[in-house]
């Protein structure tokens, strides 16, 4: 099945029962404790706050995400992309656990030509949070999974809250079992991979006291009005129904390694280290265009750092995939070609996308010149004082004068056998921050946006709201 396909029933699943349809929004969030939508819940997150009064007691959405903590991911793992679409359904104050979970029953498991999506009800694999006795009772008696593949999992995985007083709850996913091939068996308890999570129900039905971060807090009761929250990820389901190995190989995905490939000459499936180079750059570049077709534009700051930071690996992998010229011409055309169907914006912006990534591309190839040579002879110098760590001067050196994300040098350097002073260079980057801050309070100018952010992140980086993650929010 495509990927526009399981869009499109999704929808339409939904709408037929009950729910409005809400087109994604934005991956510029609107909310000044977030840089980028990282959940389908985002959107609707002042109707769960009761900061607001929704419209409708039910609606429906395919929403956009970058999740930059999974960047590391990216490529070794089979199923963590910067870019994703989580696919979800909501209910305020409407049904609640045995509606959200029968409804989710319904659709992974009804038969293709009925508008399900058919898979085996025996290869899906339930987990529910450690005290969720109800979500059990419903899974086992009313749903009729067999207790052996339902799991319990404590706090870190399976309750939700924004870290913050506010609504909370347990949660209940639905893991599919991919087979031997990739692992012991166990259950997602045991063994994630292989039992690999495509839905996610949060039961939004507490009120959570003060307390540290996600983990350590006090429940003061109950909500008045209860509410679901849940998110499918669109590219996981596709991985499964298409029968390939990881999401990389997906159908909107798969071209862009193919025009990787094209270009550099390397097989997919020649060798472990170019296939990750080659889903790192279809990944990375497919975010790229999604993030600058919602208005990002590379910098040194906030949004744009990011946007920087992953272009640049694409580009950095390209290269060392055997790339000499310029490449994110022809990748970005493909990505808008495979994206363009379910986002007609990127057509009709393509002018724009284009020029900024390409010019990008252009500083990056004259940075990488630049900042080669500054690497190479700190290099040298640090090996020749018998030393193994690059400084962070250096590090920060090659950040400000050619915009090297830390990561870049990391890997530069490591290929050279050595490391990197980090916390010398976070400090350096922590201390030109407070300097543009003192700076731009003495000109009572500023960027409201993304200074607001930093305010938050410096004062208590625990607040920020990372939707269901509970990674650490974005740092330089
Ligand atoms: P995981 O444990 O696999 O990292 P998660 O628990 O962080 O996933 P949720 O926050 O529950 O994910 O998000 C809801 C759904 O979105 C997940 O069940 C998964 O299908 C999908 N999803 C989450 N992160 C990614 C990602 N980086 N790439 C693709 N899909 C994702
Ligand atoms: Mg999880
Ligand atoms: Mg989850
Ligand atoms: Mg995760």
């Amino acid at each position: 099945m495509e990927s526009a396909e399981i869009r499109r029933r999704w929808l339409s699943f939904f709408e037929e029962r009950g729910h409005t349809v809400v087109p994604s929004a934005s991956l510029i969030a609107d909310d000044p404790t977030l840089l980028l939508v990282n959940a389908g819940m985002v959107p609707f997150k002042p109707f769960f706050l009761g900061e607001e009064k929704p419209p409708y007691t039910r609606a429906s959405s395919v929403q956009k995400c970058v999740r930059t903590p999974d960047i590391e991911e990216v490529g070794k793992t089979t199923r963590h992309g910067t870019f994703f679409q989580m696919c979800g359904n909501f209910s305020f104050g409407d049904y609640f656990k045995e509606g959200a979970i029968k409804l989710a029953w319904e659709l992974l498991t009804g038969s293709v030509e009925h508008g399900g999506y058919g898979l085996e009800p025996e290869k899906l694999w339930i987990t529910v949070y450690q005290d969720d006795d109800e979500a059990e009772q419903i899974w086992r008696d009313v749903v009729g999974v067999p207790a052996e593949r339902i799991q319990r999992l404590g706090k870190k995985d399976n309750f939700w809250s924004m870290g913050v007083p506010g609504p909370c709850g347990p949660c209940s996913e639905i893991n599919y079992d991919r087979g031997p091939e990739f692992g012991v068996e166990g259950g997602p308890a045991v063994n994630d991979e292989r039992y690999v999570e495509i839905w996610n129900l949060v039961f939004m039905q507490y009120e959570r006291g003060q307390g540290t971060g996600k983990e350590d807090f006090e429940i003061l009761g109950d909500l008045p009005s209860k509410n679901i929250d849940t998110g499918l990820g669109l590219e996981r389901l596709a991985m499964i129904l298409q029968g390939v190995r990881n999401m990389y190989e997906t159908d909107t995905l798969k071209v862009v390694i193919d025009k990787a490939t094209e270009l550099t000459g390397v097989r997919y499936g020649q060798a472990h280290e170019s296939d990750v180079s080659l889903r790192v750059v279809a990944d990375h570049m497919r975010t790229s265009v999604m993030l600058i077709g919602d208005g990002v534009t590379p910098g040194n700051e906030g949004r744009g750092y990011v946007l920087r930071r992953i272009m640049r690996r694409a580009v950095r992998n390209m290269r060392l995939l055997g790339a000499t010229g310029p490449v994110v011409g022809e990748l970005v055309d493909t990505v808008i070609r495979t994206m363009g169907e379910q986002y007609p914006e990127l057509e009709t912006d393509r002018k724009r996308i284009e020029t900024v990534a390409l010019a990008e591309e252009a500083a990056f190839l004259k940075a990488l010149k630049g900042g080669t040579n500054i690497l190479d002879s700190a290099v040298t110098e640090t090996k020749a004082a018998g030393g193994t760590v690059l400084s962070g001067d250096k590090a920060f050196l090659l950040h400000d004068t050619w915009g090297f994300p830390i990561d870049l040098t990391l890997e530069m350097a490591a290929e050279q056998g050595l490391s990197v002073d980090e916390d010398g260079f976070r400090r350096l980057m922590k201390e030109q921050r407070e300097r543009a801050k003192a700076d731009a309070r003495a000109k009572k100018t500023g960027h409201a946006d993304v200074s607001a952010y930093r305010e938050i992140a410096d004062t208590s980086g625990a607040t920020e709201f990372v939707g269901y993650t509970n990674t650490e929010g974005e740092t330089t």
